[in-house]
């Protein structure tokens, strides 16, 4: 990789991470070449792009069709009043740009579907998603999938979490379909029919930003194979090990 240098305002600026022994100037620097996308400039996608510009992830895309409504800014940290009406991603740009200038933020006005998913992930080491729905979800994780790229996906519903990042395509790593199969009509729940309390987001968009710069400075444990579980109407949190499943149409023996 070519000699990348921090200037003497993201040594500053970075400070409390370069201190870090597992991090250091070297995951500053990693970091700084990092291309990211995330799904979904919502209630995950909020704080999630919010740590990932002040980190100084090099390179950000965020990807969402909406307008910002007033029901959002109870849970969406990245808007103000003033921003209703307006696209998130131009907002969301904005914002980030303002946190940090030594990162490069890219909006796309889209809908993530099957015939845009190669244009929008292709160019990217790590892809977060936290979009609000099943079908997208299942486009997003099939191409990481396809295409090698390390997915980090966050959902939330009422007072409940759950965390995953997969890289299905090695052989002890599970991928999206190992967890929820083909079926479309598991977690099909929506924020807007069920509810969800705002700082559930807030934990789990967080989390998400976290796993994102594991996968790319891989500090600590591997996240791959674990499912996170939040409970937060009993402040409960678990880790379940998420195993390949041998027999998955689409990472197991028998895509091969
Ligand atoms: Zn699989």
């Amino acid at each position: 990789m070519a000699a990348v240098t921090l200037g003497p305002d993201e040594l500053q600026r970075y400070a409390r991470h370069i201190v870090l022994k597992e991090f250091g100037g070297a995951g500053q620097r990693r970091v700084k070449t990092a291309r990211v996308a995330v799904i979904g400039a919502g209630g995950i996608g909020s704080p999630a792009l919010q740590y990932l510009a002040a980190a100084g992830v090099g390179r950000i895309a965020v990807i969402d069709d909406d307008r910002i409504d007033p029901s959002n800014l109870q849970r969406q940290t990245l808007f103000a009043a003033d921003d209703v009406g307006m696209p998130k991603v131009e907002a969301a740009c904005a914002r980030l740009a303002a946190l940090n200038p030594h990162v490069e933020v890219t909006a796309h006005t889209a809908r993530l579907g099957s015939e845009n998913v190669g244009a929008l992930l292709g160019d990217h080491e790590v892809v977060l998603d936290g979009c609000d729905n099943f079908a997208t979800r299942l486009i997003v994780a099939d191409y990481a999938l396809a295409a090698h790229i390390p997915l980090v996906s966050a959902a939330v519903g009422q007072f409940e979490g759950q965390l995953a990042v997969y890289r299905g395509w090695e052989a002890e790593k599970p991928c999206y379909r190992c967890f929820v199969g083909g079926s479309p009509e598991t977690p099909g729940a929506s924020c807007a029919e069920d509810g969800v309390l705002g700082p559930v987001t807030g934990i789990l968009g967080s989390l998400a930003a976290l796993e994102v710069l594991r996968q790319i400075v891989g500090f600590g444990t591997d996240g791959a194979g674990t499912l996170l579980l939040a409970d937060l109407l009993s402040l409960r949190f678990r880790t379940l090990a998420l195993p390949k499943d041998p027999g998955c149409r689409w990472c197991g023996d028998a895509s091969a």
